[in-house]
């Protein structure tokens, strides 16, 4: 066995997952010795410097007293940023070139999904009715994408080589070859006015929470949709309900909700406007994921060095 303390796998998945997950990441790191925190003894759960995590329980990784680092296997980290707190260890998110490739092509998926009219016919078949709908070009519409960072710069490069005129948000002013940037409100306001489809790809955090409130669903142009790709609270489900029921936006294609799976009775779940999808516009690639990890800790064991780690006031 390795003289290296363990690394800690702190999830709150089933025994079959945290199982599954430990094989994998333990084949792309063989001289790692990845254990189950129910498995840690005490005397390991002081020496563990590492831990991977999967919508760890907090109260487990307080126990890691010796803790230099959180790896965790997921892109998004809002959960582990509230939960942890601002005294956490250093927490590394995951950033998969795989993960964008997935993300970009969900996204362009359910963009050609809105262009090409899918729901409308969807509708017009369960009334019998063979019409056919005028064919915008590409090149006739503007997908704005909320959010810049490693899913919404792989979108965006994908939107735009498939023909569509492209806009994209973020905090800081970011220059892509071929697409416009915009930041802060005003830059915002730019993106809602001008585009067909808004896509949002933003993390959650205290400046996101109903980023996309009644006032921000006016601004939108008349019959635009809208796709939620990153997490439920940041559009006020009430307010797109009113843009949906008054016509103002014409579609939502919404993976994720502010809680999931939503209830039976939500009201997303019957309506012809809007797609519910059950969270799986990226899902992590377990393989993919374990290599990336893998590589991180073997670069912080030669180098003490880390990747870039969650800014936990920022929340991102
Ligand atoms: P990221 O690399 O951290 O990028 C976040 C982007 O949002 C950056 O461009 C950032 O601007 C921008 N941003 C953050 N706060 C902002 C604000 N207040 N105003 C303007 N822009 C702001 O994140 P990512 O890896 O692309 O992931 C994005 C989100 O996707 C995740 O947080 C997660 O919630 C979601 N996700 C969903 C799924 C799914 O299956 N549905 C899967 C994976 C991830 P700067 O560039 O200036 O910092």
């Amino acid at each position: 066995m390795s003289k290296l303390p363990p690394i800690a796998f702190v999830s709150r998945g089933d025994a079959a997952s945290e199982a599954s997950w430990i094989a994998t990441l333990s084949e792309a790191m063989p001289q790692e010795n990845i254990v189950a925190f129910s498995a840690l003894s005490g005397e390991d759960k002081r020496r563990v410097e590492i831990a991977i995590v999967a919508n760890p329980n907090p109260a487990d990784i307080a126990e890691l007293t010796g803790l230099k680092w959180v790896h965790s296997l997921w892109a998004g980290v809002e959960r582990l940023v509230a939960e942890l707190g601002a005294g956490a260890p250093p927490l590394v998110r995951l950033v998969d070139p795989e993960l964008s490739r997935v993300m970009a092509e969900a996204v362009l998926a359910w963009t050609y999904y809105l262009q090409r009219d899918m729901p409308a016919y969807r509708k017009q078949q369960q009334r019998k009715i063979w019409e056919e709908l005028e064919y915008r070009h590409p090149s006739e519409m503007t997908v704005g994408l909320i959010g810049l960072g490693e899913l919404g710069t792989a979108s965006v490069r994908k939107l735009k080589e498939a023909g569509f005129n492209v806009i994209g948000w973020s905090r800081s002013l970011k220059s892509i070859s071929g697409i416009d940037t915009v930041s802060a409100d005003d830059g915002l306001s730019t993106l809602l006015r001008k585009s067909d489809i808004v896509v949002c790809l933003v993390p959650l955090t205290a400046e996101t929470r109903g980023l996309l409130n009644s006032t921000r669903i006016a601004e939108m142009k008349h019959g635009a949709s809208i796709i939620n790709f990153a997490r439920g609270p940041i559009i006020v489900a009430d307010d797109l309900l009113g843009a949906l029921n008054s016509g103002h936006l014409s579609h939502a294609v919404l993976d994720v909700f502010d809680v999931e799976p939503p209830p039976q009775t939500s009201p997303f779940w019957d309506r012809e406007n809007v797609t519910v999808l059950p969270h799986i516009s990226g899902p992590t690639s377990p393989a993919s994921s374990a290599r990336i990890v893998a590589a991180n800790i073997r670069d912080w064991r030669a180098t003490g060095k880390l990747p870039v780690t969650v800014d936990m006031q920022r929340g991102y």
